[in-house]
C-alpha cells in the first residue's frame, strides 16, 4: 500500500521546503522504507530548461533528459532515489496535456474547466506514483494563497479524499518570524497560513515551524491551539549550519515518529541513522581546508551552481576537509592576467555554461591552471574551453572557437552538423534551439590506462548531459600531439565525452555534468579526487 504526503509551504517563498522533503524522505528510507518524491510547480512554464538560472536557480537534469526543477536534486542526494522525468509537473505541461486532448476530442465535447479536467491531470499524475514505492512524498512548488497554486491545491485536496485519511497527510511548513522590538517570534503569519489552507479543505497535520532560534514552549502551546493541531505535532524546524543537518534536526524534533504516528504506524523498529551522523561528523570536524575558485557567470547566485556546489562539499566530506568554494566572474579578467583573482586557490573549476559572455576570462583561467600546474576541473562549457585554450596556445590554432561563441574563426567546438553531412543528426541546427540539446545519461567508454579510467574504477560509465554543442573529434590527434589526451568518448568514437594531461597532477575536462549524481553518502569518484588533487596541491605551496 502506498501512502501519500503533501507538502505545502506558507507564509514566505524560500523556506527550505524541498530539502524539508528530501529530509523526510531520508529518514523514512532510515526506517527501512521506500520513497518516492515529486514535485509539482504551479509556474506557467512547461520546464525550468528556458529558465534563467538567475530567475530559478539550477537546472536539475535527470537520466532520462528532463530538465526538471533544483529540489529534485535535493531529493536525489538525500535518498539516492534517480530522479525521473516523471517526478516534475508544471502548470505548463498541465495545460498542455489538456489542450492536446481536448484537440483530440478525447473529452467527447464536454466543457474543459480547471475542475475537472486540470485537476484530474495533477492527480494522474500523482496516482501514477501508486505501488512504486511505500511512501510517495509530493511537494507543492509556491505559496499557499498565490492564486496559480489553487488547482494543485484543489487537486491533493480531493486525492486525499479518494485514498482516504490514513493513506493521505498533509504537511504545511511555515514561518515564525522574530521580532526584535517584541522580543519573540511571532505565530500570526503562521496562524492565518494555515487558516488561508483550510478554506480550501485541506487541514494540516503536522507543522513544520522554520525560525532562527529556539521555540519556546509557550510558542508551540500557542501554534497548536490557534491552529487546532497537536502540541508534538508543531515540529520546530530551525536553521543549522548544514543541510545535512537536516535530517537528523528533524529527527531530533520528532518529525518521522509524528508522520508515523499520523498514519497510525506502529512498527519503529530498524531506524538506521548511521550514514547522517557519519556525514555530520566529517562535516562539523573536518581536518583541513581547501579553496577551490568556480570561475563562471552566474556566480551571484548560489543556487545557479547548487549540484556543483554540493558534489564539492561531497568531495571534501570523501576527503576530510572543508571546500571554501571562491566564486569568481570570469568577465573581471577578459582582457587580462587573472592572477590577482586566482593566486593562492588549490583548484580551478570552469562549470557549464551558455553564451558568450566571460568565455575570454574562463580561457584565461584554463591557461593559468594548465600552466601553473593547479588541479583544474572543467565541466561541459569548462571543458570546451580546456579544448579551445589548448588548441590556440599549444597547437597554434590562433582563431580557434565555438560555433556558439562566433560566426568567424575556427570552430573547434561545433554543432555536429556543421562538420556531418550524412544526416546522422544527434545535435539541433540554430534554426531550431529549443529541445536540440544531448539531454540525459549517455554512455562513455574510458580508455583503459587514463587517469580517468584509474578516478571511476571501469571502463564504461553513464553520465548526464546537457548540452548543444560538442567537440569536434577531427581535432584529436592535433590536440593529442601536445598532450591533452581524449581519455573517454561516445562508445561509437564519434564524440569526446573527457579530456585529460598526462604532464598535470589534476586535468580533466567532461563534456557531461558529473555533479548532478553526486551524494553525501556516495560522493562522485571525479570530486572526490579533484578535491584530493587540491588538498595535495595545498601541501605543496
Ligand atoms: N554552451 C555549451 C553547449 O551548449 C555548454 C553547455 C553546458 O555547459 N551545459 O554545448
Amino acid at each position: 500500500m502506498t501512502r501519500y504526503i503533501f507538502i505545502t509551504g506558507g507564509v514566505v517563498s524560500s523556506l527550505g521546503k524541498g530539502l524539508g522533503s528530501a529530509a523526510l524522505g531520508a529518514l523514512l528510507q532510515a526506517r527501512g522504507y521506500k520513497v518516492r518524491l515529486c514535485k509539482l510547480d504551479p509556474y506557467l512554464n512547461v520546464d525550468p530548461g528556458t529558465m534563467s538560472p538567475f530567475q530559478h536557480g539550477e537546472v536539475y537534469v535527470t537520466d532520462d533528459g528532463a530538465e526538471t526543477d533544483l529540489d529534485l536534486g535535493h531529493y536525489e542526494r538525500f535518498t539516492g532515489v534517480p530522479a525521473r522525468k516523471n517526478d516534475n509537473i508544471t502548470t505548463g505541461q498541465v495545460y498542455t496535456e489538456v489542450l492536446a486532448k481536448e484537440r483530440r476530442g478525447d473529452y467527447l465535447g464536454a466543457t474543459i474547466q480547471v475542475i475537472p479536467h486540470i485537476t484530474n491531470e495533477i492527480k494522474d499524475f500523482i496516482l501514477e506514483k501508486e505501488g512504486t514505492a511505500d511512501f510517495v512524498l509530493c511537494e507543492i512548488g509556491g505559496t499557499v494563497g498565490d492564486i496559480e497554486s489553487l488547482p494543485f491545491l484543489e487537486a491533493i485536496r480531493q486525492f486525499g479524499n479518494e485514498v482516504g485519511a490514513d493513506r493521505a497527510l498533509f504537511i504545511h511548513v511555515t514561518l515564525l518570524p522574530y521580532i526584535p522590538a517584541a522580543g519573540e517570534l511571532k505565530t500570526k503569519p503562521t496562524q492565518h497560513s494555515v487558516k488561508e489552507l483550510m478554506s480550501y479543505g485541506i487541514r494540516p497535520q503536522i507543522l513544520l515551524c522554520r525560525a532562527d532560534r529556539e521555540i519556546t514552549e509557550d510558542e508551540r502551546g500557542k501554534i497548536a491551539l490557534f491552529c487546532n493541531i497537536a502540541r508534538e505535532k508543531v515540529i520546530p524546524a530551525l536553521d543549522v549550519s548544514s543541510i545535512y543537518e537536516v535530517p537528523l534536526s528533524y529527527h531530533d524534533e520528532g518529525l518521522d515518529n509524528q508522520v508515523m504516528d499520523s498514519f497510525g504506524i506502529k512498527d519503529v523498529a530498524n531506524l538506521d541513522l548511521s550514514i547522517w551522523d557519519d556525514i555530520i561528523a566529517r562535516v562539523k570536524e573536518p581536518e583541513g581546508s581547501v579553496k577551490i575558485a568556480i570561475v563562471g557567470k552566474y556566480t551571484n547566485l548560489a543556487d545557479s551552481y547548487k549540484s556543483l556546489n554540493e558534489a564539492l562539499i561531497h568531495g571534501g566530506i570523501a576527503n576530510n576537509v572543508k571546500v571554501e568554494l571562491k566564486f569568481i566572474e570570469a568577465e573581471l579578467f577578459e582582457n587580462e592576467d587573472p592572477t590577482p583573482h586566482l593566486d593562492g586557490v588549490n583548484g580551478i573549476l570552469v562549470p557549464g555554461g551558455f553564451g558568450k559572455r566571460g568565455t575570454e576570462g574562463k580561457i584565461r583561467a584554463v591557461q593559468y591552471a594548465r600552466e601553473k600546474k593547479i588541479p583544474y576541473f572543467g565541466i561541459c562549457l569548462g571543458m570546451q574551453m580546456a579544448i579551445i585554450e589548448a588548441a590556440r596556445n599549444l597547437c597554434g590554432i590562433k582563431g580557434a572557437t565555438s560555433s556558439e561563441l562566433e560566426e568567424g574563426g575556427e570552430h573547434i567546438v561545433g554543432l555536429m552538423t556543421e562538420w556531418e553531412q550524412d544526416g546522422k543528426k544527434r545535435a539541433g541546427t540554430e534554426e531550431e534551439l529549443g529541445g536540440t540539446m544531448r539531454l540525459g545519461a549517455y554512455p562513455a567508454h574510458l580508455v583503459e590506462g587514463s587517469k580517468v579510467a584509474a578516478i571511476y574504477g571501469a571502463q564504461d560509465i553513464s553520465e548526464r548531459h546537457r548540452h548543444r554543442y560538442e567537440v569536434n573529434i577531427a581535432y584529436k590527434d592535433k590536440l593529442e600531439g601536445q598532450g591533452l589526451k581524449f581519455s573517454g568518448l561516445s562508445p561509437d568514437g564519434a564524440l569526446p565525452e573527457i579530456v585529460e594531461r598526462e604532464d598535470h597532477p589534476w586535468f580533466i575536462g567532461v563534456q557531461f555534468h558529473p555533479e548532478l549524481k553526486s551524494k553525501p553518502f556516495d560522493p562522485h569518484p571525479l570530486f572526490v579526487s579533484f578535491i584530493k588533487a587540491a588538498v595535495d596541491q595545498g601541501r605543496l605551496v
